[in-house]
């Protein structure tokens, strides 16, 4: 439950999963809960299951006092305007907060002082690699025997994450939208991925994005920080969380430069991890075996889980044994299967051309399987990799607009998936990867990529052996 609400009345916007968690919680902490969402569909079944309604958005609903106004993170409650339910609680003078915002304020910090270790808080956020970094670090605790739990935008809503026991650690992905809305947001370690220009819709523009990052990274703040510090914004934050370039609260992680002169650093390049402390190596881990973390990216995912758990006291020798048994996140360049020296993987969540990129620099020997609904300029960006295939079997939407911009790159038009699946074993060679890396949105064929992930990773399941 939710503490220090009992006898307050609270809106809560949003009746996702997310949303009807929070609201139980709330129930269950005494408050009294009434809820909106804009669908009416929704709406009927929160009735169904016994929830209060109000219209938020207008004034009527307010005329009675509510106390605060909890938000899905879905809704926009700045940019590019107010939903108008938050629009009445800010003018109202009502404070606007989330689950992220009560879980620190509740869960976070009732009694943990009467742990023999207390537990911690590890809160990942960045624009890309958060999934995998959480789920990584979550891997790394869960091997090494530290009782740990994961959640936030992964998995588990962070209100419906079991009362933590002695000595666990609590991994939380947190998106922007978590982020920037959140009242109350205390981790002991944060983790700063990497900032790509994406989502500025929502936060008006670069500032307003990375402002909204930089909450987890508050006044007084996490004891300490892991930044990946490859663009500018990451290597001013790492400089502002420090009291000078030796101070080891902050853990800089990078895969482009040597990081000389820090106090606590976390390098990749070409394939090995190592660890500096005031410019002298520690620690090295070779990652060029790992099947369950391919390429650079995934090299950057890695340094920032070695640091957030070092950062919680784990050695060197207990981290490189559990990268070795990841098994990847579904549908993100997931090896899922070698037969006959082949290699399938299973990048489905590669929607656009960006991801896409990514995964080819990942392999060699590519047999790339493409296509779906395309964007904007198809795969012209791509061409600079073009000479990593083998050869394209091509799905889909935009499978002939991708053959002609694949021009004399080998390629087959083969339309399904259950095609390029079967032409691709016909013609893999030992030392071979089948990659599925669609650079394409999978609705022309499929309802999301997880289920053209599925798809692929069932038809793969039943080749011979
Ligand atoms: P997020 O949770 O931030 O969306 P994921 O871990 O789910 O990130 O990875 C999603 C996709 O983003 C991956 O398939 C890959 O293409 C790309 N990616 C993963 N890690 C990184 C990284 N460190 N830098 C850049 N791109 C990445």
């Amino acid at each position: 439950p939710v503490t220090a609400v009992e006898n307050q009345t609270i809106a809560v916007l949003g009746l996702g999963r997310s949303g009807r968690a929070t609201a139980a919680a709330l129930r269950e902490g005494g408050a009294t809960v009434i809820a909106w969402d804009d669908s009416a569909e929704t709406r009927a079944q929160a009735e169904t299951e016994g929830w209060t309604l109000a219209d938020l958005t207008r004034d009527k609903a307010w005329e009675q006092r509510i106390d605060a106004l909890i938000t899905s993170p879905g809704i926009p409650h700045l940019y590019p305007a107010p939903h108008p339910a938050i629009a009445q609680a800010l003018a109202r003078g009502v404070p606007v907060d989330n689950d992220i915002g009560l879980f620190f304020r509740s869960f976070a910090t009732q009694g943990w002082e009467s742990f023999d270790t207390p537990p911690r808080v590890i809160c990942v956020t960045g624009s890309n690699g958060k999934s995998t970094t959480t789920a990584l670090i979550h891997h790394i605790l869960d091997a090494a025997g530290r009782p740990t739990q994961m959640g936030g935008n992964i998995g588990t809503g962070v209100l419906s994450l079991e009362p933590p026991a002695d000595g666990e650690v609590v991994v939380l992905e947190l998106s922007s939208y978590q982020t920037d809305l959140a009242r109350a947001l205390t981790p002991d370690v944060a983790v700063f991925t990497n900032l790509s220009p994406d989502h500025m819709d929502r936060h008006g523009g670069m500032g307003g994005y990375f402002a909204a990052k930089r909450r987890l990274f508050a006044e007084g703040g996490p004891d300490r920080c892991v930044i990946g510090v490859d663009e500018p914004e990451g290597r001013y934050l790492a400089n502002q969380m420090g009291q000078g370039p030796l101070d080891d609260r902050v853990i800089r992680v990078s895969v482009e430069g040597k990081l000389d002169g820090f106090g606590w650093s976390v390098t990749a390049r070409k394939g090995f991890l190592a660890e500096w402390r005031k410019g002298r190596q520690v620690a090295s881990i070779d990652l060029r075996g790992v099947t369950g973390l391919p390429g650079a990216h995934n090299h950057q995912n890695a340094c920032a889980a070695y640091a957030a758990c070092r950062a919680v006291g784990l050695g060197p020798r207990e981290i490189e044994a559990a990268f070795a048994s990841f098994a990847g996140l579904p549908h993100r360049s997931q090896t899922i299967a070698e037969i006959g020296g082949v290699r399938w993987v299973n990048d489905s969540k590669a929607t656009n051309v960006d991801a896409a990129e990514k995964a080819l620099l990942a392999f060699d020997n590519i047999r790339w399987i493409a296509g779906g609904l395309g964007k904007e300029g198809g795969i012209a960006a791509l061409t600079p990799q073009f000479g990593r295939v083998t050869k394209a079997y091509l799905i889909g939407h935009s499978a002939r607009d991708f053959a002609l911009q694949l021009g004399a790159t080998p390629h087959e038009v083969v339309e399904t998936m259950e095609a390029a699946v079967a032409r691709a074993h016909a013609e893999a060679q030992p030392g071979d990867t089948v990659l599925l890396a669609p650079a394409c949105a999978s609705f022309d064929q499929y309802p999301n990529f997880e289920k053209r992930g599925e798809h692929f990773a069932a038809l793969v399941a039943a080749l011979p052996r």
